[in-house]
């Protein structure tokens, strides 16, 4: 294998890295934020999962993410898409008028834990689905074809994305409103005593 393209420095996508480096001279490429974490192995989430995590130096680094790399007669598009991590990026190419789309984790996680933020990753859900692919490549789930199915299963986690930050505002409207309604009520008994109406 010629090279890798680490999509986000999660130590399920990027520990076998080092070996691939080693046994076979595969190229490492990242995008310059996540190249930090896989060359240190700072905050690659080996703990978490409690493995070892043998950090990797990185080839090329991408210190712009929306940018072109041509291999052969492909060329790859990146994109920045962050959400499931800061510093997620997405690939996508296309080959005989189909367009391949890497997506990485499209389905999430979007816990804090591991670097997400639902809001930014709503916006780059929509940023991909605006891509139109006809196959997507998903990080854990499997190849989507075609465009209908890609659409679904983006649009699917789009709505997950929504209902949940949804919910997460109405919770945070009844956190704010049962601090501020008593607040109001005891400034309002405070007006009308001053007001001398009670
Ligand atoms: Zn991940």
């Amino acid at each position: 294998m010629n090279s890798i393209i680490a999509t986000h420095s999660h130590i399920d996508h990027i520990g076998s890295l080092s070996r691939f480096r080693q046994e076979y001279g595969t190229k490492i490429i990242a995008y310059e934020p996540d190249a930090q974490a896989i060359e240190t192995g700072a905050r690659v989430g080996a703990e978490t999962y409690e493995v070892g995590y043998q950090p990797c130096p990185v080839d090329i680094h991408l210190e712009k993410a929306e940018r072109c790399l041509r291999f052969g007669k492909y060329v790859l598009k990146i994109i920045h898409i962050p959400g499931h991590t800061k510093d997620s990026i997405a690939i996508y190419t296309d080959v005989a008028s189909k367009r391949i789309l890497f997506g990485q984790d499209v389905n999430g996680s979007y816990e804090a834990i591991w670097g997400g933020k639902p809001n930014q990753a709503i916006t780059s859900l929509q940023k991909l689905m605006e891509l139109k692919a006809d196959i997507l490549c998903e990080g854990h789930f499997g190849i989507y074809p075609p465009d209908a199915e890609v659409n679904k299963y983006i649009d699917d986690c789009l709505h997950q994305l929504q209902q949940r930050t949804r919910g997460l505002h109405e919770r945070f409207l009844q956190l704010y409103h049962s601090r501020l309604y008593p607040t109001l009520l005891s400034s309002n008994y405070s007006t009308y005593l001053v007001n001398g109406k009670v």
